[in-house]
């Protein structure tokens, strides 16, 4: 799990001016972490979580990545720390089956069913057993909520209370990309903390740095999303691929997507149509180069297409079969497509 290290390394270099913002800010004793996906939101509510808990902060607030407690933290230790996210992000953040916290050993085993993408009522109520326990160190405890949207209502409503009236020393992070689906209740009771999109160069750097080859492509198929890109280079979409997938779908290619997961595959889809459209009506493209788009001068049969790709994407994660949807998609935009563009395109 990501930390502040000894030399005091923030995780991703574009937190230090948000976090120290934060930490001087923070009035309140839960905070809302909120903006894109794929820009450090999990990152920033830990290293808040390290900072409030570290014995010698700097005097910018951030953690020193040296104390007994920053040791703590990075060894996932901490006793005054508890990270809540759904059990299915459990293996993608490296936590192991030891940490998953509330869940009965038998239950646990026994279940051989996907592993749930909520946070549940069984582990706010755990929350609530950790939140009374005096703080073993003092300084404060902290409890980390990821992504805070996952919370099913239950679970949300146990939340409340504690989120209102916490308990000594007791201080909360919850983070999210998609805040208007919080409970009004819930959000009400956090002081908002806005994480943008990171300043170019320094995400350009920092996937250059991660071995990621013309990460200007990809950071801009990403909407300036630095995790996301670095994501999906480790997925193998490299830049050509990007740059040839409008005119390969002009084409009717429609095995072009068929490796991608289908949420990812509609993504793109998505971005090739709003490039379209923002193309359309003489508006700068957002995710391709502007000479990797065939010219559209139709924006109406684009935003036919975008509807389309709209609600596909409501059921992307559960389609009954992948590979027709996937040709269903392409034909209609190479059909729409066709309709938009003029003969030379
Ligand atoms: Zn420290």
């Amino acid at each position: 799990m990501v930390s502040i290290k000894e030399d005091g390394a923030l995780p991703l270099p574009w937190l230090a001016a948000p976090l120290t913002h934060a930490l001087q800010q923070a009035r309140s004793h839960a905070l809302l972490v909120q903006g894109p996906e794929g820009v450090g939101q999990l990152e920033m509510a830990l290293a808040l979580a390290q900072s409030w808990l570290c014995e010698a902060p700097l005097s910018t607030g951030l953690a020193c990545g040296r104390c007994v407690s920053c040791h703590l933290f990075q060894s996932r230790s901490h006793p005054d720390f508890l990270l809540l996210v759904p059990d299915a992000l459990r293996e993608s953040l490296g936590l192991d089956a030891d940490d998953a916290g509330p869940a009965k050993d038998g239950e646990a085993k026994a279940s051989k069913s996907k592993p749930s993408r909520e946070i549940k009522v069984d582990a706010v109520r755990a929350m609530l057993g950790f939140a009374q326990v005096t703080a073993a160190r003092g300084r404060a405890k902290v409890v980390v909520l990821f992504p805070a949207e996952s919370l099913n209502t239950v679970a949300a409503n146990a939340l409340l209370k504690t989120l209102e009236e916490p308990t000594g020393l007791l201080r909360f992070v919850l983070a999210s990309s998609a805040p208007e689906s919080l409970l009004p209740t819930i959000r009400s009771r956090c002081q908002p903390v806005p994480l943008g999109l990171p300043p170019r160069e320094q995400a350009l750097a920092w996937l250059a740095e991660r071995g990621v080859a013309s990460p200007d492509v990809l950071l801009d198929a990403c909407g300036g999303r630095p995790q996301q890109a670095l994501q999906w280079s480790e997925d193998g979409i490299a830049a050509k691929t990007w740059l040839e997938l409008p005119r390969r779908i002009a084409r009717n290619e429609t095995g072009v997507l068929s490796d991608w997961p289908v949420p990812r595959a509609i993504e793109a889809l998505q971005r090739l149509a709003t490039d379209l459209i923002r193309t359309a009506h003489g508006a700068p493209s957002a995710y391709f180069p502007r000479d990797a788009l065939p010219a559209a001068r139709n924006p109406d049969a684009m935003q036919e297409w975008a509807r389309i790709l709209r609600d596909a994407a409501r059921h992307a994660e559960h389609p009954l079969n992948a590979n027709l949807l996937m040709e269903s998609l392409v034909g209609q935009g190479q059909r729409l497509m066709r309709v938009a563009v003029r003969k030379d395109a």
